[in-house]
Parts: structure tokens; C-alpha cells; sequence
């Protein structure tokens, strides 16, 4: 789990801060701002479970600012037909409808996967200021790209990053969703994704 930029939580701190071995400084925070999120994680694995039930790859997002939710999403391409029909656009497009501008200053997006460059690009334009992920994407994630500094073109407003919130829950649900794809000899089972899933 990494995490950064985020202001240390005033409620109780996390079980690892308490233990007799304390943590760094930095660690400690780090922790308690990943679990500050799960409550909206929580609501992400929920929209990326009713992508499911609708035969989309199970991925879900949301656009919050200062506690108030101004969009959900759920992958709906299949449905759609709509290759940009990602969980992250949808979840921007209507949190920018709610807002009345496409500027999403200082809100941020909470994702089940590690998006992909499309909606990477999505959220850096829409100035999205914290983005919170799940799990990660080793094939199609685009946070190693920005990482390395390969979309730093894009530099719009520096943007912070809280990763592995939930992540087993969000990696589980995508895993035990191709496993019954590929069972049941579903359509999408040829999604390198799916088929790579640990
Ligand atoms: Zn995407």
C-alpha cells in the first residue's frame, strides 16, 4: 500500500499505528488515509458488483468532494456498446453534470482497478485532485506510466495518489468474476485481463 498528500486522520488511528512496533511517521498516515477511504471503497466494490450482475467486467467508481458524492460508475460497454463506457468516465461525466463544470477541482476519484490510460487522461482533465484505487493493473493500469513520469505532458494540477484500499476485496471480485466467466464459457473470457487475473 502506498499513499500520499493526504492529511493524517483525526479519528482513531489504525491498528497498526497502536501496535508496539511503531511505525514511521510517514507509514502510519499513510495507513490511516487508505482507511479513511474505505467507507467510499465500500460503495465502489458495490457499483462494481451491479456491473457484474449485468455481464460487464465488475469495476466501479466515484467522484466525491469534501463528503458530498457527486457521481457513481459502473463499467457498462457491453450494454452501451460504448468502448469509453469505463466505470472511471462514467462516474466523471455524471459528477460533472451534478457540478454544473467539468472542472472537478479538488474532488476526488475512488476506483476499484487501477485505470486505464484513457481514464487516467480523463481524470488528469478533469482536475481531479486524489485519486484512490483498489486494485492494481499490471497490464492496462496507467499509474506506472505516470509514475515514471511517461504522461508528465499532462500536467494540468499535481494530482495524489492512495493505492491498495480494499485491494484484496477489489482483486477477489475481478478474479472470482473471469474464474465463472471462463467457467461457464462466458463471452468475454479472451479478455487478456481476465485471463491474467492472479
Ligand atoms: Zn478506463
Amino acid at each position: 500500500m502506498t499513499a500520499a498528500a493526504t492529511p493524517p486522520s483525526d479519528d482513531e488511528p489504525p491498528a497498526a499505528a497502536r501496535s508496539s512496533e511503531p511505525l514511521p511517521a510517514e507509514s502510519a498516515a499513510s495507513v490511516a488515509a487508505a482507511m479513511l477511504w474505505q467507507p467510499w471503497m465500500e460503495r465502489a466494490l458495490e457499483l462494481a458488483e451491479r456491473a457484474g450482475r449485468e455481464g460487464e467486467v465488475p469495476i466501479g467508481a466515484l467522484v466525491v468532494r469534501r463528503g458530498e458524492l457527486l457521481g457513481e460508475g459502473w463499467n457498462r460497454s457491453e450494454a452501451l456498446l460504448d468502448p469509453c463506457a469505463h466505470a472511471e468516465l462514467l462516474a466523471l461525466r455524471r459528477a460533472a453534470a451534478r457540478s454544473g463544470n467539468w472542472r472537478l477541482t479538488d474532488a476526488t476519484l475512488v476506483t476499484t482497478l487501477e485505470p486505464c490510460v484513457m481514464c487516467f487522461g480523463a481524470l488528469i482533465e478533469a482536475r481531479i485532485g486524489l485519486l484512490v484505487v483498489g486494485a492494481g493493473d499490471s497490464r492496462r493500469g496507467a499509474i506506472d506510466l505516470w509514475k515514471a513520469g511517461h504522461l508528465s505532458r499532462y500536467p494540468v494540477r499535481p494530482l495524489a495518489l492512495i493505492e491498495g484500499v480494499l485491494e484484496g476485496r477489489c482483486q477477489k471480485l475481478l478474479k472470482d468474476w473471469f474464474a465463472v466467466r471462463r467457467a461457464t464459457g462466458g463471452g468475454k473470457t479472451e479478455d487478456s485481463n481476465g485471463q491474467n487475473w492472479p
